[in-house]
């Protein structure tokens, strides 16, 4: 939603164009989407959280994370109120579009094919989302 006020971080697309690389304005601000494949993350096993590259609220623990196949990095869960979710009826699908609960930044879309235990998948462009590895124990 662009309704002023709706989002607790709110800035305008000037703003968010100086914040953020090309690639990330084009996946969380206009709702791109990035090439299956292409982000590091689909490779990333560390334990960690995994913030959103917009605003740095955590919205992914690692230990959610799971290989779906799909080509982007796919969670079974976010974290509890970080997400929202609405209908998404672009390129003739009906999709549930998935955005950040703060700054509203696009990051995927969720299907209900995802493995237990909640049995959906989260499916979520890197560029969208910056890990932040779990600092080593005992630091
Ligand atoms: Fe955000």
């Amino acid at each position: 939603m662009s309704e002023a006020g709706k989002f607790p971080v709110e800035k305008s697309d000037d703003d968010w164009r100086r914040e953020l690389t090309p690639e990330q304005f084009e996946v969380l601000r206009k709702h791109g989407t990035e090439r299956a494949g292409s982000s590091p993350l689909n490779y990333e096993k560390r334990d960690g959280t995994y913030r959103c590259a917009g605003c740095g609220q955590v919205l992914f623990e690692a230990r959610t994370k799971y290989e779906s196949g799909s080509g982007w990095p796919s969670f079974w869960e976010p974290v509890a109120g970080a997400v929202e979710t609405r209908v998404d009826r672009s390129l003739f699908m009906r999709r549930i579009e998935v955005h950040c609960s703060r700054c509203g930044g696009h990051l995927g879309h969720v299907f209900d094919d995802g493995p237990r235990p909640t049995g959906q998948r989260y499916c979520m462009n890197g560029l969208a989302l910056q890990f932040e590895p779990k600092a080593p124990s005992g630091s």
